[in-house]
């Protein structure tokens, strides 16, 4: 299958040749023909999979064909997505798609001036993406208006809910057109995610990419346990001993203090280190991922909420300095290794005080994690075992000390503990059906 057979517009195809994207990715394969036909669409898709160019490529296509030129301060494709980092790299690949196309793009989002984003919009704005709160501020000051809007589409529906958008999403919603094309893209479909659909879309074309809440197979996932106020000791112990501890890593911890914390600890200890979270300027932020994603520092440490969604590419190890507190972002957060079929590693430190979290990705992505423990750094609270029932089992008597490889730990026999790998090369599935994708995945409530 190529781009061309699913009739994409010359200068598109141009500019996928010139990217190298040789042959759709399975989201790209069900939705783009969907879109081009006009059709809504529920799809269940993380990142990593492609999804941008999955609803932007068409929209790219059928705005430069239907509909009239945009008026003053209108807008005819609006994408809502729930941060501003995502709002940035969401418009940089509509912008790279759209390159040799006569369309204007744009997008706004908190934390940063409103006056210049009045003047942009002035001049009218094709495709539009936007953080809710802001776009109601431009919308309520008459900056932006809807009677022009053909196609909205909502990126991380799941995450816009997280985040507590929803009263902003519906005013929103009440504020569009009736008629016009809705998609509708969510890792996770909570009961809230199902209902939104029911309510905005017609007669949606369902596509599901990964299986439900399945963590990539291509990531291999470990967990060491150690007490809670030893994690820095043993993070940068690992990275001094570790064959991956001189690699690039995204590193998720769960406060912005927490945060700032860890980024001077490992700042002190000479590694090359910046963080990311909300308390942060927009422009340190995305500083920050500029410098991580061109290979100036080493680790970048981040929250969820300023990580979220983020492409960056080729990242062999997430380490998750804390558990998440909801079970599906262990889920998202994994997601930023082993991208696009390549192999990543993700490895979680957990004391005890997480042990209900733990048990909770475990259910959700129904697999034990392996478990290690660093000699020297064995805790003294022990993390109850756990399955991936969802069962807290009882605590382990002695302490099983698992070597970790490349440690030079690998005790008498030389063997190291792997745990249930999986298996690399593994293709994410798809689906198409016409009925609501069944996801499951417990609401994630507000943080
Ligand atoms: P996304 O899931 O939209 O965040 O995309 C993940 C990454 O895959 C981005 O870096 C895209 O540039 C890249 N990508 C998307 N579609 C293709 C394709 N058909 N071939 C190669 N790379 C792609």
């Amino acid at each position: 299958m190529t781009f061309a057979a699913l009739g994409l517009i010359e200068p598109l195809l141009q500019t996928l040749t010139a990217l190298n994207y040789l042959t759709p990715t399975p989201v790209q394969r069900e939705a783009i023909p969907a879109v081009l036909k006009g059709r809504d669409l529920l799809a269940a898709a993380q990142t990593g999979t492609g999804k941008t160019a999955g609803f932007a490529l068409p929209l790219l296509h059928r705005l430069t064909l239907q509909g009239p030129q945009v008026a003053s301060n209108g807008v005819r494709a609006l994408i809502l997505v729930p941060t501003r980092e995502l709002a940035e790299q969401v418009h940089q690949s509509i912008q790279t798609y759209g390159q040799n196309l006569p369309l204007r793009s744009y997008a706004v989002y908190g934390g940063v001036s409103i006056n210049p984003q009045m003047m942009k919009l002035r001049k009218g704005i094709d495709l539009l993406v936007a953080t809710p709160g802001r776009l109601l501020d431009l919308y309520r000051q008459n900056a932006v208006k809807f009677n022009q809007l053909q196609v909205l589409v909502l990126d991380e529906a799941d995450r816009m809910l997280d985040l507590g958008f929803s009263i902003e999403l519906d005013e929103v919603f009440a504020a569009l057109p009736r008629k016009r094309q809705t998609l509708l893209f969510s890792a996770t479909f909570s009961e809230a995610i199902r209902q939104m659909a029911g309510n905005l879309l017609r007669d949606p074309l369902s596509i599901e990419v990964t299986p439900r809440n399945a963590a990539a197979k291509t990531v291999k996932q470990w967990l060491v346990t150690v007490d809670k106020k030893r994690k820095g000791e043993l993070l940068l112990h690992l990275l001094s001993t570790q064959p991956w501890g001189k690699g690039q890593a995204l590193v998720f911890v769960k406060t912005r203090k927490g945060v700032d914390q860890l980024e001077q600890e490992l700042r002190a200890a000479g590694i090359r280190v910046d963080a990311i979270h909300g308390d942060k300027p927009q422009a340190t932020r995305l500083r920050a991922l500029e410098r991580f994603k061109a290979g100036e520092v080493q680790l970048l440490v981040a929250t969820d909420v300023a990580a979220r969604g983020l492409d960056i590419h080729d990242l062999p190890l997430v380490v998750n300095f804390d558990l998440p507190i909801v079970a599906e972002d262990y889920v998202h957060r994994i997601g930023r290794t082993g991208r696009a079929g390549a192999s990543g590693q993700a490895l979680s430190l957990v004391c005890a005080d997480e042990v209900n979290q733990l048990a909770a990705i475990e259910t959700l992505i129904r697999q034990t994690l392996p478990r290690q423990e660093q000699s020297g750094f064995a805790p003294d609270h022990r993390v109850p075992l756990t399955d991936a029932s969802g069962q807290i089992l009882k605590k382990p008597k002695k302490p099983k000390i698992k070597p970790i490889p490349g440690s030079g730990n690998a005790g008498k026999t030389g063997k190291v503990h792997l745990g249930n790998w999986f298996e690399d090369g593994d293709q994410p599935r798809v689906k198409a059906v016409r009925k609501a994708p069944r996801l499951g995945g417990k609401p994630s409530g507000k943080r």
